[in-house]
């Protein structure tokens, strides 16, 4: 097997000696040593879901070996041990993205249960007949679908931002679209399938000078950029601990405190009560009041676990490694005969949306697939993106700190097999 890790250009070792140890970063993931196809993998693919390092993956065994129990009910020893160990990672993700305090972060099953959660509480109780959800034109069918149940259930309308060709959101046209009726303002921080980074902090002032609520799909935007929910001056927060190098089936939801303690819960059962009886249930404190049943509480520890990978490696010089790795693939594939970009605004994060002229996508990726290499092909959940720029589908190879220009450089070349095979 040649190791992947020996797949390294002179740029690579350079940022090695910059700081950025990525040959070090990749030997803490054990699926980037391994092969597929009989290549080393290259991964690109991690905005669908990003690679695991070691520590937590450890950190998960290790809760099952020594910690295991349900939390919050238990005096005896293991179930108050996973309970300091589940609320401790709700401490970590609440310090991650700046919120003021752990009770404003709700464990939920991903960012699309979270932003359902706010579709179902804070907006169902807020929404009229005739009011209107805006979203825009770039949002995962996560932040769309749940707005259209809204609308349906509640006889509000759904209003749509658009953007530019460069897949840029269009702020003149989201500030006309805003106004008294607008009640909830939904939009992604960084697109999937293009890679925009949106102006958050602009789209929050205006929708509050409309006296709207932000919903802010964080998704694609906390393993890539630094976040503080208090400087976006966000409502509400969306992420998946799995697309943050964390477990699968488990996600948070942010909300200011005060929003979180007027709404209605989300979930009845077991832990979101204070007391039930048949007559009248009353219910716990913010964030259990959301939090019915027992929650993956491996899953929570291993997202802790992630947290604190992430912060040892600093999100500064991870922001400053993949700018540099992104600027290079985008150099790379513009340089590349017959591929088109799709998704080039001036600020972007971890994505690179593009065709290669004459050939489906998903051939695309078939034929990666045999170099060992994994990118994403199809609509990304992203339908309306796609309607935009008139194409059904495109290969998306998204990155992560783990990538290197090497992987990079052996996209480019089986991109040019691709082509001879099609020619
Ligand atoms: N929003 C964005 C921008 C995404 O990329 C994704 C996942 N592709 C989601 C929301 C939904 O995330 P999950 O599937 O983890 O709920």
């Amino acid at each position: 097997m040649t190791s992947a890790i020996g797949r390294q250009t002179e740029t690579d070792r350079g940022h090695t000696a910059a700081g950025f140890d990525v040959l070090a970063v990749r030997s803490d993931f054990p699926i980037l040593q391994t092969t597929v196809n009989g290549k080393p993998l290259i991964y690109l693919d991690s905005a669908a879901t990003a690679q695991t390092p070691s520590a937590v993956i450890d950190a998960v065994v290790r809760y099952y070996n020594n910690d295991n129990a349900n939390i919050h009910r238990g005096v005896h020893t293991l179930s108050v041990r996973a309970t300091n160990m589940y609320e401790s990672a709700r401490a970590k993700a609440a310090a991650l993205i700046g919120a003021k305090r752990p009770e404003e972060m709700i464990f939920v099953r991903s960012a699309t249960e979270a932003i359902n959660l706010v579709a179902q509480t804070y907006a169902r109780d807020h929404i009229k007949p005739g009011d209107e959800v805006l979203v825009s034109e770039m949002e995962h069918h996560s932040n769309i679908v749940p707005w259209q149940l809204l609308c349906e259930q509640t006889g509000a309308v759904l209003r749509v931002a658009p953007m530019n060709d460069a897949g840029e959101l269009r702020l003149d046209e989201y500030e006309h679209l805003l106004g008294a009726r607008t009640k909830i303002v939904a939009v992604t921080q960084v697109s999937n399938a293009l890679g925009t980074i949106n102006p958050i902090c602009d789209i929050t002032r205006m929708a509050h000078e409309h006296g709207a609520c932000v919903v802010v799909d964080g998704a694609q935007a906390v393993p890539h950029i630094k976040v503080d929910v208090c400087e976006l001056d966000a409502d509400f927060y969306a992420f998946s601990s799995h697309k943050f190098f964390g477990p699968t089936g488990v996600g948070m939801l942010y909300g200011k405190f005060d929003l979180l303690n007027s709404m209605s819960p989300y979930q009845g059962g077991g832990e979101m009560i204070r007391s039930v009886t048949f007559e009248k249930t009353t219910y716990n404190d913010v964030p259990h009041k959301f939090e019915a049943g027992t929650p993956n509480i491996a899953g929570g520890v291993g997202l802790g676990a992630a947290i604190d990978y992430v912060n040892g490696l600093g999100i500064e010089a991870i922001v400053a490694y993949e700018d540099d790795l992104l600027d290079y693939a985008t150099q790379a594939l513009l340089a590349t005969p017959k591929v088109t970009l799709v998704g080039t605004a001036a600020q972007k994060a971890g994505v690179l949306s593009f065709n290669v002229d004459g050939v489906h996508p998903h051939d695309v990726g078939t034929m990666l697939d045999q170099d060992g290499i994994a990118i994403r092909t199809g609509h990304h959940c992203a339908q309306p993106v796609m309607d935009h720029f008139g194409i059904p589908a495109t290969c998306r190879a998204s990155l992560a700190f783990y990538n290197t220009r090497a992987e990079i450089d052996a996209l480019v070349v089986s991109l040019r097999k691709v082509q001879e095979v099609f020619a």
